[in-house]
């Protein structure tokens, strides 16, 4: 008999699915990595801010020394930015740590937690890890059905996740619903509210999930480097939560889990408002764009509040597959999500006009190959 490592729900992991690197395609499709065009892993098609360019090069010389274990001046940053005391600010290596560290800090093999079907994969990822139970609700219209959420919370649930936006479907829940919600959910149970793609929302959509934070104390509320401010590679997250919950996450995280580096230009990309408005409006133009296309092909796609959107190319479960493979070849790369449940769809990242084109003339070309 073959000797079996580790606890079964260990093994049982699916592992997560990233969007290929670009070398990666060159190589396998012998193609020139200058003429890819990568729109898979919802990263800023701007790249890194100037700003932050310029704080990293300086942070460089201090490398010999271990990084600010308490993150002083970014935490401080943070609680100016957003109006919370430092105390209530969690780092994270990404905000992918803040969510294992959550799933990790309050709940026990054997608990429940709840999310959303088609919500992110990180989710399964933390709670598998754990050998905790998964209670996954039925999606809406590929969004959160929140009332149903409420509905499958058990004795046992110590977590419920939700992402708004949402990623791979794009879908955003209105801050009022989510606030009736928080009312709801039992005190005992915490809600980790992942806000990645908060900075990408109109004016006419913001809501103030800190100031929900003052007043629920089960509430914590991620958000990333990652996107908008374009640090994806640096993997910089934080964690906003009343100080009960934020000690608990700070015992679990790993003192020097952000780097000199990824501190300093998170510090420069935090003060750069010109680059986030930039980012915004660029996203703007470029849905409008990718929407506009896929109404001439006659594809459905999901109304999306973020910087991707979810497309559906065929009716048949090898489409997504299928487009997805004629698109490499043709240097572009997106993001199947079979592994979502949703085989005849793709996720497609907004990226910069000249990009968006070579998709959408790529797409046209792998449809019509049918
Ligand atoms: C991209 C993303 C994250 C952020 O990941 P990082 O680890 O911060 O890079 C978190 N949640 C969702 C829903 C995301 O799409």
């Amino acid at each position: 008999m073959t000797m079996q490592y580790g606890p079964s729900y260990v093994r049982e992991i699916a592992p997560y699915v990233a969007g290929k690197p670009i070398s990666e395609v060159a190589r396998e499709f012998g193609l020139d990595e200058a003429r890819i065009v990568k729109l898979a892993s919802n990263e800023n098609p701007l790249g890194i801010p100037e700003s932050a360019q310029t704080a990293m090069t300086r942070a460089a010389a201090e490398l010999g020394r271990y990084p600010d274990a308490n993150a002083f001046e970014l935490k401080a940053a943070l609680a100016a930015r957003y109006g919370v005391p430092a105390e209530w600010i969690t780092l994270g290596n990404g905000s992918n740590d803040i969510l294992e560290i959550a799933a990790h800090a309050f709940v026990e093999k054997g608990q429940s937690v709840v999310y959303s079907q088609y919500s992110f994969a990180v989710y399964a990822l933390a709670t598998q890890g754990l050998g905790a139970r998964a209670i996954v609700v039925p999606a809406v219209d590929y969004g959160h059905d929140l009332d149903a959420m409420l509905a499958a919370i058990e004795d046992d649930t110590r977590l419920v996740f939700i992402a708004n936006p949402n990623n791979p479907t794009g879908t955003f829940i209105e801050g009022p619903a989510l606030e009736a919600f928080l009312e709801r959910v039992p005190r005992r149970v915490v809600v980790v509210l992942d806000e990645a793609y908060t900075e990408y929302l109109a004016a006419r959509h913001r809501y103030d999930s800190i100031a929900w934070v003052r007043r629920y104390p089960n509430l914590v509320v991620s958000r990333t480097f990652s996107k908008a401010f374009g640090l994806a590679g640096l993997r910089v997250g934080f964690a906003i939560a009343q100080p009960e919950l934020t000690d608990l996450l700070n015992r679990l995280r790993q003192p020097f889990n952000v780097n000199t580096i990824a501190q300093a230009a998170a510090i420069a990309a935090l003060g750069d408002a010109a680059f986030l408005e930039r980012t915004a409006e660029l996203n703007a133009t470029g849905y409008r764009r990718l929407a506009e296309a896929f109404d001439t092909l006659g594809l459905e796609y999901v109304p999306s509040f973020g910087n991707f959107v979810l497309v559906r190319v065929g009716n048949d479960d090898g489409a997504g597959a299928r487009v997805n493979l004629a698109l490499l070849r043709q240097g572009v790369i997106v993001r199947p999500v079979g592994n979502y449940g949703l085989p005849q769809w793709l996720r497609v990242t907004i990226g910069l006009p000249e990009e968006n084109e070579a998709f959408i003339a790529a797409l046209g070309k792998a449809l019509a190959q049918g």
